[in-house]
């Protein structure tokens, strides 16, 4: 199932058991703004190069619209608006006063050189620099983005309206960034995870996890969760995969990734077929990297008694039925990975204050939104008698509901 289907059915369902008026549910479904650009840039051996860039601003009822910025071959209007859309309902979960938006280049950043990107960069800020803003759109990293390419942006930015370090997050922390915002996705992740286990009198020490993708979120889980005492005893990335029943230790294969540009070939465990580590025998799974990696071909040889979604729509509808039925426990996406986001609402509250926290504040105040997120999405469960799932997108699309009811219609 396509990702924006995916995300609309889901929507759907939550707005039936909120008891959604049907005019407001297509008021909250159709995306505020959709912008699509041509980006052409000269590459290095003088030959022109042209892309497309799309920026999809779904909702800005509770604040400025918020979300990434990805470049990657798969980037497609459906996926950019489904993911726009996750954000909507992500900030509201997380209780942070933003809207929702997602942006992203279809390329191969892997296949362009450094300055390459910085001129795709700066041509698609020239596009798009009137339609952000510190109180309108603010974008971050995502998939094959980084804190570099945030400060292409400010800087581009800054040409048009001044010097705005609020205008991005992300953003290295020489420029303005937060300290602990790098971790803190995969932070996030540990501490919806703990809440989590801790439901079952369970803690991370003793688990056995398994993670797909060690970019930015799955190499910060992974780290963090095996200094918390947890066993991870597999993980893959686009090069290939890596197992070790007794625990890899982390820190040497981040050596080897930085060394060698991917796990690929690291010795401190067995190498494994990467299409078969979902499957992998574990306590806990943590997919963070692409979208629909679980779905109805897989699903029922999963064999984890618990799913974390670090990644952005890794279940599908589909997969999610039969996982239910195997009575898997899924922390869906917008409340598993909301860290990243939370974090970023602390890099914009600091940058507009003028002041900068020091990195155990950002932590502990992330514990804090992470727990709160979590016992909200428990308490709506309950209300609606829903699983995880559901009990996060009905918290998420009631709080916009409400804002946008407050708000008005009025012309
Ligand atoms: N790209 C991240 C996400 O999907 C972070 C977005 C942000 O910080 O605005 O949640």
């Amino acid at each position: 199932m396509n990702a924006l289907a995916a995300t609309n059915r889901n929507f759907k369902h939550a707005a039936k058991l909120l008891g959604l008026d049907s005019k407001l549910e297509k008021s909250l479904l159709i995306p505020f703004r959709e912008i699509k650009v041509e980006c052409t840039i000269p590459k290095d051996d003088g030959t022109l190069a042209s892309y497309v860039g799309f920026r999809v601003q779904h909702d800005n009822a509770r604040g400025p619209m918020k979300g990434g910025i990805r470049y990657h071959p798969e980037v497609d209007p459906d996926e950019v608006n489904a993911l726009a859309q996750l954000m909507t309902w992500k900030t509201a979960v997380a209780n942070i006063p933003y809207g929702g938006a997602k942006g992203g280049i279809g390329c191969t950043p892997g296949e362009l050189s450094v300055s390459e990107l910085e001129r795709l960069t700066r041509v698609f800020t020239q596009k798009i620099h009137d339609l952000i803003g510190i109180h309108t759109d603010v974008p971050a990293p995502d998939m094959g983005t980084n804190p570099q390419t945030m400060a292409w942006i400010l800087d581009e930015y800054s040409k048009f309206h001044g010097y705005s370090p609020a205008v991005v997050t992300g953003k290295p922390v020489d420029l303005g960034g937060s300290l602990g915002r790098d971790a803190a996705t995969g932070r996030g992740v540990l501490f919806a995870t703990e809440a989590l286990l801790a439901e079952y009198g369970k803690s991370i020490s003793g688990q056995r996890f398994v993670i797909q993708g060690f970019g930015n979120v799955g190499s910060w889980a992974a780290q963090l969760i095996s200094e918390a005492g947890g066993k991870v005893i597999a993980i893959s990335d686009v090069t290939g995969a890596v197992k070790n029943s007794n625990g890899l230790d982390i820190s040497k294969l981040l050596k080897h990734s930085k060394e060698n540009r991917g796990i690929k070939g690291f010795d401190g465990g067995d190498s494994l077929d990467p299409n078969s580590l979902l499957t992998e025998d574990c306590d806990v799974l943590i997919p963070a990297a692409l979208g629909g990696v679980i779905n109805r071909e897989n699903a029922n040889d999963i064999r984890a008694k618990f799913i974390i979604e670090a990644a952005n729509h890794p279940t599908d509808p589909e997969a999610d039925e039969i996982l239910a039925k195997k009575g898997v426990l899924i922390l869906p996406d917008i409340l598993a990975n909301s860290g990243g986001v939370t974090v970023s609402y602390f890099e914009w509250v600091q940058n507009i204050q003028g002041f900068m926290w020091d990195e155990n504040k950002v932590n502990s105040e992330l514990k804090t939104y992470m727990t709160r997120g979590f016992k909200d999405v428990k308490e709506m469960c309950k209300t609606h008698n829903c699983d995880l799932r559901m009990g996060a997108f009905s918290l998420g699309v009631n709080r916009v509901a409400r804002a946008t009811v407050l708000r008005g219609w009025e012309a």
